[in-house]
Parts: C-alpha cells; sequence; structure tokens
C-alpha cells in the first residue's frame, strides 16, 4: 500500500551534479569545527590539543542558488569557505582506510555563521544551532562526482570577497584528513546516503556585507560564486 501523509511532505533537498541531470539527494549535514590549525588559533585555541568535534546543519540550509539573504538577529554574519563531502554510502565503525569508498564527491560550500550568535552560545555554555544551523546558512556549488575528479587530498582552498583574497589555505593542512571525519562520525552516528560533510575551514574569516560578491574555491573541485542580498 502506498504510503499517505496527513499533508504533503516538503520536498526533499538536493544538489545538483555537475555535468548531469540527475540530483544528489540530502539527508543529513555534518560539519566539522576547528579543522584547520590556522583557524582554530584565530578563534583562540590549541589545535594541538584537540580532537575531532561536530555540530550540524539542516539538510536544507544547502543552498545552490548563488544567493545568500543576511539572516535576522544578527550584526555580524562570517563566510568560511570549506570542503563538502558527500556521501553515496554509509555505515557504522567505518575505518579510515576504507572510508573514501564511501564517497560520492565533492562540492565548494560556505559554512555561514552569526558569529554573534555563536560567541553568545560559547560564552553560556549553549547549543549553536542558531549560530550555525540558520536559513540559507550552506550555500554550494555543484557536486563533482569522485568518478571524474578523485578524492582531493591536497590543493588550494581559498576565498576572495569582492576580489579580494579573504582565506587561503590548502585541503593538506586540514588537521582530520576526509578519511579520519568519516571514521569518527560514523562512531557518533550512524552515516547514511546522501549525508554531506563540511570539513572545515582555514583561516581568514570575516564578515559579510549586503552586496558582497563571493567567490570561493577548491583546487580539484571547482568555483562557488555567491551574492550576499
Ligand atoms: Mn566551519
Amino acid at each position: 500500500m502506498t504510503t499517505r501523509y496527513a499533508f504533503m511532505p516538503i520536498a526533499l533537498p538536493a544538489l545538483p551534479i555537475a555535468g548531469s541531470d540527475v540530483l544528489f539527494p540530502v539527508h543529513r549535514v555534518y560539519c566539522v569545527g576547528r579543522n584547520y590549525a590556522d583557524h582554530a588559533r584565530e578563534m583562540g585555541h590549541d589545535p594541538d590539543r584537540e580532537p575531532p568535534f561536530f555540530f550540524q546543519k539542516n539538510p536544507d540550509n544547502l543552498r545552490c542558488d548563488g544567493q545568500f539573504p543576511y539572516p535576522p538577529l544578527s550584526n555580524d554574519v562570517q563566510f568560511e569557505i570549506e570542503l563538502a563531502v558527500c556521501l553515496a554510502k554509509g555505515g557504522e565503525g567505518i575505518d579510515a582506510a576504507n572510508a573514501l569508498d564511501t564517497v560520492f564527491g565533492y562540492a565548494v560550500a560556505l559554512d555561514m555563521t552569526r558569529r554573534d550568535l555563536q560567541a553568545e552560545a560559547k560564552r553560556l555554555g549553549r547549543p549553536w544551532d542558531t549560530a550555525k544551523a540558520f536559513e540559507y546558512s550552506a550555500p554550494c556549488s555543484p557536486v563533482r562526482p569522485a568518478s571524474e575528479i578523485g578524492h582531493p587530498a591536497a590543493g588550494a582552498i581559498w576565498l576572495e570577497q569582492n576580489g579580494v583574497r579573504r582565506q587561503s589555505g590548502d585541503l593538506a593542512q586540514m588537521i582530520w584528513s576526509v578519511p579520519e571525519q568519516i571514521a569518527h562520525l560514523s562512531r557518533l552516528f550512524v552515516l547514511r546516503p546522501g549525508d554531506v560533510i563540511l570539513a572545515g575551514t582555514p583561516a581568514g574569516v570575516g564578515r559579510v556585507t549586503p552586496g558582497d560578491k563571493i567567490h570561493g574555491h577548491v583546487e580539484g573541485v571547482g568555483d562557488l560564486l555567491v551574492a550576499v542580498a
């Protein structure tokens, strides 16, 4: 018998796949905190002493329309350029040695952050959700399949704001590699096909202003152009 719902369910969030007319269906969005040493330091932490930690965004926070509407209730909204890892397989207790078998492909994403709300949450020992998991908070490029681009473990990752380079790093600087991220996450959660991992940001995060043009790039993956509205 066909499943019947009390009302029409919201459409499944999905990302375009570059060069294809099929979509990548999104299940969950996990984010890695402080995964580049220089960014951990700029946020006031010692990167050598911390195991990886994770937070989540909502699946429908991923947006591919190139628009970032400035959110309400914040005066300090900041960009974080990140590699997005898009899984085609799930599992529990995945070993790092096999972890890349779960990856469908990669995209370029922004982990937009209401930094003022995050600072308040940190001060008060509260969760980060309103700082991280708000509407439109994860602008994202189309997904590039690993079958075409491989699994980038090194290469430039940078962000320009109105033509000025603000963030610049290399994927090789990640404290926890993509396979290690998948291994850790799969011990905390049951990973599923459609999960997306935002792999952390290098130093240079900064605030956006309406009218800004943001250009993010990950070598071997592609570009993301976002207008702040
Ligand atoms: Mn981030």
